[in-house]
């Protein structure tokens, strides 16, 4: 257990705090104006917005998540790796662990996914958000069906509660995430498929595109041919290409021979529980981690 690792914030509010952030650093943010279509020239991006205005610009961004429509009007590939996600608020339940715990229920072993519980706050009202993330390229299966046995399991009736469902893209190592003019960021770029995690991820993808891109615009150097190659080579890159390397492991045949072992990985875990919260990670940490995972790895070899 470890303190201080985080807050749970709404996302409504989040999303208000980020907008008043970016008009107060001079941006023009336009709400509820939607991109119907964009044309990728040779000399530069056409966009027409749903209220008929036609903007044209030198470069465009893909950050309009998994339901945009740049990556799609772009002609990148569709993407393998989908989750589904079914969402809902409920009151409190004697099973529920303290308020200051957030949970991620790994405990059905053929849910390729987790149920979570995250304390929140609704209109003053202390309730829990409770949730069910299902990975649907491995194989059929309903977040809808899978929340409702976990509710059932604590006495809640699923049809006292609004479901509200949700798809996620998950990042594939290797895929295209650029072509000339076109720059994939956040989840329409891929986020991490392992947990679903993506909005520190988000961020990150944004911070390393604003200085790629100031570079690229001040050189007018817009075929971002290494975005690929400089998203790799940052923090989030590696974290993506782990996860995506945790989720082959993990959600195989081989989770049953690896759930044993995962006490002993104590190390392990508080890294992962580091960057989950967004700290930076300590080398010995991660030394430590690693030598607890070589360790495991030859006692389950030997035994
Ligand atoms: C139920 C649920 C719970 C989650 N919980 C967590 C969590 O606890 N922690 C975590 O890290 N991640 C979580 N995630 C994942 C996270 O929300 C996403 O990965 C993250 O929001 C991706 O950020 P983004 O900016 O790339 O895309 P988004 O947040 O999806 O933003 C895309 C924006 O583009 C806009 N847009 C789309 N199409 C158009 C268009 N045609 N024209 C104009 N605008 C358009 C949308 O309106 C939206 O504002 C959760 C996801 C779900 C579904």
């Amino acid at each position: 257990r470890q303190d201080r690792l985080g807050v749970v914030v709404r996302r409504i509010e989040f999303d208000h705090a980020l907008a008043k952030e970016a008009i107060a650093r001079g941006i023009e943010v336009r709400d509820g104006c939607a991109v119907e279509t964009i044309v990728v020239g040779d000399d530069g991006v056409r966009v027409t917005t749903a209220d008929g205005e036609v903007i044209s610009a030198r470069a465009i961004v893909g950050a309009d998540g998994v339901g945009g429509i740049v990556r799609r009007q772009a002609g990148f590939a569709r993407g393998e790796l989908r989750a589904q996600v079914v969402e809902l608020d409920t009151e409190a339940v004697p099973q529920d662990l303290p308020r200051d715990t957030v949970v991620f229920d790994f405990d059905t072993r053929d849910l390729n996914g987790y149920t979570w519980d995250f304390p929140t706050i609704v209109n003053g009202e202390p309730l829990v958000c409770r949730g069910a993330y299902v990975i649907r390229n491995l194989g059929p299966d309903d977040a809808r069906a899978r929340i409702g046995a976990y509710l059932a399991a604590r006495g809640l009736d699923p049809k006292r509660y609004r479901h509200k469902q949700f798809a996620e893209r998950g990042f594939e190592p290797g895929a295209e995430i650029a072509v000339p003019r076109v720059l994939l960021v956040g989840e329409t770029a891929g986020i991490d498929i392992a947990t679903g995690e993506g909005i520190g991820q988000a961020i990150e993808y944004g911070s390393i595109a604003g200085r790629y891109l100031a570079d690229a615009l001040a050189y007018d150097d817009l075929g971002f041919t290494d975005w690929r190659r400089t998203v790799a080579h940052h923090h989030l890159g590696w974290q993506l290409a782990l996860r995506h390397a945790l989720y082959r492991v993990f959600y195989s045949h081989r989770r049953a021979r690896i759930e044993p072992l995962m006490p002993s990985m104590h190390q392990l875990f508080r890294v992962g529980v580091q960057d989950f919260a967004g700290a930076p990670m300590s080398r010995l940490a991660i030394m430590r981690g690693a030598g607890q995972l070589l360790a495991a790895y030859t006692r389950a070899k030997l035994a």
